[in-house]
């Protein structure tokens, strides 16, 4: 079982989100669907396919103008939560901090959050991909409850361009060495980062790759769908 969630960052409406998981209800799969969706839509799902959302305050409440709390997340019985996005990152100053108080919030709230940890294309450049990615995941992760780890290089993101498969391989190994060396060698990790029908079977194949986390292929059955039958 691979996880393969999408994430709609800031876009879609009622009858997307409706079309979309219709046509998922009719795909036989073993994999786990996961659709991460703005907060407008996180409310009503006929179709039982399981929707995340994208992020969640650290606060438990109060006054903190246009954010989302645990407690009402798990009111619209929302499983999962993105945290720590390099978008929320990078537009948001999003610390690897704050993000692990969001995943501990979330935890607490028996949703598990989707941590990303991913380098920027001038750390890549610089070869401190290892160091960045490490520092980044042992600085995210909350101190107990189960969390999902997503490896998002910054630059792959919408670019069209991806890792190479040794690249993916030699990533996801070091993600999975520092996870055991703090007894959660059974985290899944993610990879996100332009997935495609193209690539998406070649990169689940790699070791210690549990799933992929989706952008823009997970907006329309017609780049979702290929990718979710690429890899039963
Ligand atoms: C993402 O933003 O999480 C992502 C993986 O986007 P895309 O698939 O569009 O690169």
């Amino acid at each position: 079982m691979k996880f393969i969630i999408g994430n709609w960052k800031m876009n879609g409406n009622t009858e997307q989100k409706d079309v979309l998981l219709k046509s998922i209800k009719n795909v036989q799969t073993n994999n786990k669907i996961v659709i991460c969706l703005p907060f407008t839509l996180l409310h009503g799902n006929d179709f039982g396919i399981t929707i995340g959302a994208q992020d969640i305050s650290e606060h438990t409440n109060g006054a903190y103008t246009g954010d989302i709390s645990g407690q009402m997340l798990k009111d619209a019985n929302i499983k999962y939560v993105i945290v720590g996005h390099s978008e929320r990152r990078f537009y948001h100053n999003e610390t690897n901090d704050i993000v692990k108080a969001k995943a501990t919030t979330a935890v607490a709230y028996g949703i598990t959050p989707i941590i990303c940890i991913g380098e920027t294309q001038s750390e890549r450049n610089m070869g401190r991909t290892m160091s960045v990615v490490k520092k980044m995941l042992l600085e995210s992760v909350p101190d107990y409850g189960e969390y999902i780890i997503a490896y998002e290089p910054r630059w792959a993101i919408g670019s069209g361009t991806t890792p190479s498969v040794s690249e993916i391989k030699a990533i996801h190994e070091t993600i999975f060495k520092t996870l055991r060396n703090i007894n959660r060698e059974n985290t899944p990790i993610l990879y996100g980062g332009s997935v495609d029908e193209e690539n998406a079977k070649t990169i689940t194949s790699v070791a210690h790759v549990d799933g992929l986390l989706i952008g823009r292929a997970s907006l329309k059955s017609d780049t979702f769908l290929p990718i979710i039958k690429s890899i039963d």
